[in-house]
């Protein structure tokens, strides 16, 4: 196994889980699962529970992400969570661009850009969400869209910033729909995102760079697509949110 591409199971749980709830499903969660050596959880509650989740999270192999960013360090900007709030609170990852971002509060490929960068440059490991809807999909148009997702977000970062920055294909019609991308969909696509990588910033950070598969990802499904060459990890929200399943998924068979 390349250590760079150490697998990675994210665990998005979007606006779900008070303090007391987080608390408690990280805690099971890590006594579940014991120490993750050859693997990474990644778990990104709400802003409101990082620290309760800071707190808490004492298991080898667990860190703290968050689900979004300001890319201003700081200012009038009623609402928003600078990156050095999130490194206070002990946050390695944040994630940006997710889809549900994208539809429901007008980010873009530049905010997307701009987020990732802040975030590179604060010391946190961006997850840059990419993924196409259902109608590109049905006009041809999946690489087009990928592409210029990818160009958008990663333009004007260094080799050296590169290093950090993990990608998550999440095909937008499999996002909470319980409809999966068959894993060699998904591998045509990560394949596909790994290729735009090499040509974009080389050959070293095309073999290094971690890409994420994300959209109904369930106990059922894990095993093959994390048999695929190019799938390095999960973005799992749904499947996230219990105990029982999201250790299935941090267990899965290499
Ligand atoms: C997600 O929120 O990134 C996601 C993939 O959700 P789900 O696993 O529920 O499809």
């Amino acid at each position: 196994m390349n250590p760079d591409r150490r697998p990675l199971m994210a665990a998005n749980w979007k606006m779900h889980k008070t303090v007391t709830e987080a608390v408690s499903l990280v805690e099971s969660l890590q006594k579940e699962t014991g120490p993750c050596a050859d693997r990474e959880v990644l778990i990104a509650p709400p802003f409101t529970a990082l620290k309760a989740v800071s707190d808490v999270m004492k298991q080898k192999g667990y860190c703290l992400g968050a689900q979004n960013c300001h890319w201003e360090e700081k200012g009038a900007f009623t609402g928003e969570i600078s990156t050095a709030m999130l490194k206070d609170l002990c946050c390695t990852y944040v994630i940006v661009g997710h889809s549900e971002r994208r539809q429901l509060f007008g980010e873009t490929d530049e905010t997307v850009r701009l987020k990732g960068a802040a975030a590179i440059k604060a010391g946190l490991a961006p997850v840059v969400c990419v993924g196409e809807v259902l109608e590109a999909r049905e006009r041809g148009e999946t690489f087009e869209v990928i592409a210029r997702q990818i160009e958008g977000a990663l333009k004007g970062l260094s080799e050296e910033q590169m290093a950090g920055v993990v990608i998550a294909y999440e095909p937008v019609w499999a996002i909470g729909t319980g409809r999966t991308a068959s894993p060699e969909q998904a591998q045509e696509v990560h394949a596909f995102i790994r290729g735009r990588v090499s040509s974009l910033f080389g050959k070293t950070i095309e073999k290094n760079v971690r890409i994420l598969y994300g959209g109904s990802v369930k106990p059922s499904n894990i095993d093959a697509l994390m048999a695929e060459p190019d799938i390095d990890g999960a973005l799992v929200g749904g499947a996230s949110l219990e105990v029982g399943s999201f250790k299935s998924l941090v267990q899965f068979n290499f």
